[in-house]
């Protein structure tokens, strides 16, 4: 009898990947273009299960029951082009190829087009949790067919994240969508990332709070809405001592966020499928703001830093428990930035899905995330709450009742500290963005109109009006009249 499943590609993804099959009884085929990398992985972990060693692309295909199952877990971009052409040489009609990397949706959307003209099945499959839940338990969104997911779904919800008994993987959509899902999943991450980061700075620039305090501040959080795995960590990190110099390590750490692109992926997206994800988008740019570190060492001298030392939290609360009462501002300006950012985040899935022609369900997107990745939270059971019922799904979740409340909740306090934020000069940009975000669409006129009266004048793009359809001009250069066009 074949191996199951055989993985290419065994740097940490792949191995801790091809590990947690075989921990789960499969019978594991790999293949790695270095071999030494195979023979590390047999070597230290053969007692975890049944693997099979081979040395080329040939002998990982002839060594697999049929139809056979490839996971391709290499280098994200051309080498899982060149992995997929020697692939399809080799196999037959009806196998599936998966590729588990961080794929961008739209190369996965070419890669499916182009082997499904071969009879290959080919699963871009999102995979969330970094190498521990690779290899414990990850989140997986599964693009491809349907009839692939037949063959290959029970494999992968036997090796994925388990939440009260089920598993956090299902089938999200055809061709590109598990990819897409898992990008969207990765913007929502970054946003989640930097409200905790504007909550930590304004606590601190504001109040005067610490690191080692805050991180108390985030224990208790973490028993609110606010409960998740970031809000855990966070306080883990914040409460770190620097072994060197004693001091607060986050006082130590180069304050230059780094990225991989999935973030900015999701920016882009968004805007292609004319969906406005300004929580995630500011994520990014916050994060390329902080990388300019010559910039922001020149401007901090032209601007000298712009927090006035005399601030504090009685200036801004009065008297009592001032303190407390702006942390717990900033907690309910935090969860409603969230709420705004998970409901950007959903209004994208729900434009792709009418944009590709996805059958993307949201409630089950928002389980797949409940364990295993990054942003596992309760808020996700709120979300999926949100999306039940036979009665017509919320246009966007801010609609949905359980939102609606929450929102209501922290609205006085959400305004005070984006307020509080500008007066005193502490950048808040998801914090302001979100709450725009909210404003905007909830308002019954926008300036928009001026907009489309601008871009008649200078460029004859006509407006629609109000009172009656059509389309119309206004003759600005000449005697001023309206046309209907
Ligand atoms: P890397 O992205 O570092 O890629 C290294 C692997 O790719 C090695 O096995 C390497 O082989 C192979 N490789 C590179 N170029 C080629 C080529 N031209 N032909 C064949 N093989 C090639 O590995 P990771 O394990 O870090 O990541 C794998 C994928 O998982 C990536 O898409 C990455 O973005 C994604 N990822 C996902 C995470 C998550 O949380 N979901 C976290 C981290 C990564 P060799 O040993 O011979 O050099």
């Amino acid at each position: 009898m074949g191996a199951d499943i055989g993985v290419t590609g065994l740097a940490v993804m792949g191995a801790n990947l091809a590990r947690n099959l075989a921990r789960n009884g499969y019978t594991v085929a790999l293949h790695n273009r270095t071999s030494a990398r195979t023979d590390a992985l047999i070597n230290s972990y053969s007692n975890e299960g049944t693997f099979v060693r081979t040395e080329s692309l040939a002998e990982l295909v002839e060594s697999l029951e049929r139809p056979r199952r490839v996971l391709i877990m290499v280098k994200a971009g051309a080498a899982v082009d060149a992995v997929i052409d020697e692939l399809t040489g080799l196999l037959e009609e009806g196998d599936i190829v998966i590729d588990a990397g961080n794929s961008f949706y739209e190369e996965t959307r070419r890669r499916e087009a182009a082997l499904a003209e071969k009879g290959l099945h080919f699963v871009g499959v999102g995979v969330s949790g970094g190498e521990e839940g690779a290899l414990n338990g990850p989140s997986i969104m599964p693009g491809g067919s349907k009839k692939s997911y037949e063959s290959l779904g029970p494999m992968l919800e036997k090796i994925a994240a388990d939440y009260n008994g089920e598993p956090c993987c299902a089938w999200v959509g055809t061709d590109g969508a598990g990819h897409f899902v898992k990008m969207v999943h990765n913007g929502i991450e970054y946003a989640d990332m930097q409200v905790i980061g504007e909550a930590f700075d304004l606590m601190r620039s504001l109040a005067g709070l610490e690191p080692a305090e805050q991180a108390g501040v985030f224990r208790e959080w973490n028993t609110t809405d606010l409960a998740s795995y970031l809000i855990e960590i966070t306080s883990e990190v914040l409460e770190q001592e620097d072994e060197l110099t004693g001091r607060p390590l986050v006082d130590v750490i180069v304050d230059a966020a780094g990225q991989k692109g999935t973030g900015r992926w999701t920016a882009i997206s968004g805007l292609e499928v004319g969906s406005p994800v300004t929580t995630i988008a500011e994520s990014v740019f916050a994060r390329s703001i902080s990388s300019q570190l010559g910039l922001r060492e020149i401007t901090n001298q032209v601007f000298p830093a712009g927090i006035n030392e005399a601030v504090t939290a009685e200036e801004l609360y009065g008297s009592g428990d001032a303190r407390q009462d702006f942390v717990e501002d900033v907690r309910k300006a935090l969860y409603a930035s969230k709420l705004v950012s998970y409901a950007q985040g959903f209004d994208m899935l729900t434009a792709a899905a009418q944009e590709y022609g996805w059958e993307l369900d949201m409630r089950t997107i928002a389980s797949l995330w409940r364990a295993g990745c990054i942003i596992r939270a309760d808020l996700l059971d709120t979300i999926m709450k949100a999306y039940e019922g036979s009665e017509e799904q919320p246009r966007n979740l801010l609609l949905a009742e359980e939102f609606t409340e929450a929102i209501a909740e922290c609205l006085p306090a959400w305004r005070r500290v984006v307020a509080a934020a500008a007066t005193y000069g502490v950048p808040a940009p998801v914090f302001s963005s979100s709450l725009a975000y909210y404003d905007s669409l909830r308002r019954d006129r926008l300036p928009a109109s001026l907009t489309q009266g601008l871009r008649d004048y200078f460029g004859a793009h006509t407006y629609q009006r109000v009172d009656k359809p059509g389309t119309f001009h206004t003759r600005w250069s000449d005697d001023r009249t309206e046309t209907e066009v």
